[in-house]
């Protein structure tokens, strides 16, 4: 019954959205992730550990209740984000870093993976949730990519919500950028107006000295076997000159796939990501390279049998760990470091990092629930 009902609603898909859902929805699934880094077993606080993981399974709750319900992927991942946004512990909406000048500009992406459609602002102060603005301008705008002042005035023509840039603001963050910049010999600006007097706040926080990306990102597949991808980030501490990093270009740090069956998030040091394309190049891998041996025949042959129209890209392809393992060398190997989350259409979340450590949890209609945080913990 349950399958019959999944092939009438991706039947009724595959008409609305053109031949992009052709896969047999194994339920839904989301994988989260809230940063990659230097993050050794010993170096976070028992307490520190159990904060971490609690914020990790509100945010798997939002997101199950989301999909559970019948929402979409782009729902959940909005949702769930905006969850990490407001939560302090996160380098993304409230608790994200600062630049070098001692402002807060948040970058942010999402990706619908059934219409290639998306969204991304760059440079925003003061919208709450720049998620939410990034959906605005997939959605609401003839545009993909919006920066700085105009990206602020069209979240605000949306009607989204705005708080005092000191929202925004936590000990912890300024307390890194102060030794940051101490360290590299370069001005300290004052403390941001509007910031509670120093010692006024109180957070669970790991050490400051830790190497580490605490940007957040969700990919879902939903009952349907729509994906969608979403991150959002304050970028990396002690930034400048208008610095941008992967998050919102849509292919580094960003991107889902229906044609390709596939969903990205990444975090990590956002130079590297955008030269290696990665966030598409993985899904590239999983939809196009082919196990089976090379040959120009096999090739072409494979080629027509993975994506065409009507198979939607239903025949053989690069396992999703391959996929994402090689993606990864390629990083380091130019030198960059981080991780990556990737959902499949059949809904197989996989967690690739060369870190010691992601923040990272996944959860499923068919009853797999996990956090973890350390490269060696189960995932
Ligand atoms: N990738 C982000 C950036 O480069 C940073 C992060 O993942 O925390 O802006």
């Amino acid at each position: 019954m349950k399958t019959w009902i999944a092939a009438v609603a991706t039947a009724l898909m595959v008409a609305l959205a053109g031949p992009v859902l052709a896969q047999d929805s194994a339920g839904w699934s989301l994988a989260i992730h809230g940063g990659a880094g230097v993050i050794e077993r010993g170096s976070l606080t028992p307490e520190q550990d159990a904060a971490y993981r609690a914020a990790l399974e509100e945010a798997l709750d939002v997101g199950a209740e989301v999909l559970d319900g019948g929402g979409t992927a782009l729902d959940a991942v909005e949702a769930v984000i905006q969850v990490l946004e407001d939560n302090p512990l996160f380098n993304a909406g409230r608790g994200a870093v600062f630049t070098a000048d001692g402002r807060i500009e948040h970058d942010a992406a999402i990706m619908d993976g059934t219409t290639l459609d998306a969204g991304a602002v760059a440079g925003l102060t003061r919208t709450r949730h720049p998620i939410s603005a990034a959906r605005a301008v997939m959605e609401n705008s003839p545009h993909v990519f919006l920066i700085g002042q105009g990206a602020e005035t069209f979240a605000r023509d949306q009607g989204l919500e705005e708080v005092e840039p000191a929202w925004f603001f936590t000990e912890r963050r300024w307390r890194g950028l102060v030794r940051q910049l101490e360290r590299e010999g370069l001005p300290v600006p004052a403390r941001p107006e509007g910031a509670p007097a120093e010692g006024a706040m109180a957070a669970v926080a790991p050490p400051l000295d830790e190497r580490k990306f605490g940007t957040v990102g969700v990919v879902a597949v939903d009952r349907v076997g729509r994906l969608a991808a979403g991150t959002s980030t304050g970028g990396m501490s002690g930034k400048r000159w208008g610095r941008v990093g992967d998050v919102p270009v849509i292919g580094a740090g960003t991107y889902a796939s229906n044609a390709e069956g596939c969903a990205v998030s990444a975090t990590g040091s956002g130079e590297y990501f955008i030269r290696a394309t990665v966030a598409r190049d993985i899904c590239a891998r999983y939809a196009w390279e082919l196990s089976y041996p090379e040959s120009e025949e096999n090739r072409a042959m494979a080629v027509e049998d993975v994506c065409s129209p009507d198979t939607a890209c239903a025949g053989p392809r690069q396992p999703v760990h391959v996929a994402a393992s090689e993606e990864m060398r390629e990083v380091g190997d130019l030198g960059g470091e981080g991780g990556v989350i990737v959902m499949t259409a059949q809904g197989q979340a996989w967690f690739e990092m060369n870190t010691s450590g992601m923040y990272r949890g996944r959860v499923s209609e068919n009853g797999e629930r996990r956090v973890a945080i350390y490269a060696d913990e189960e995932d």
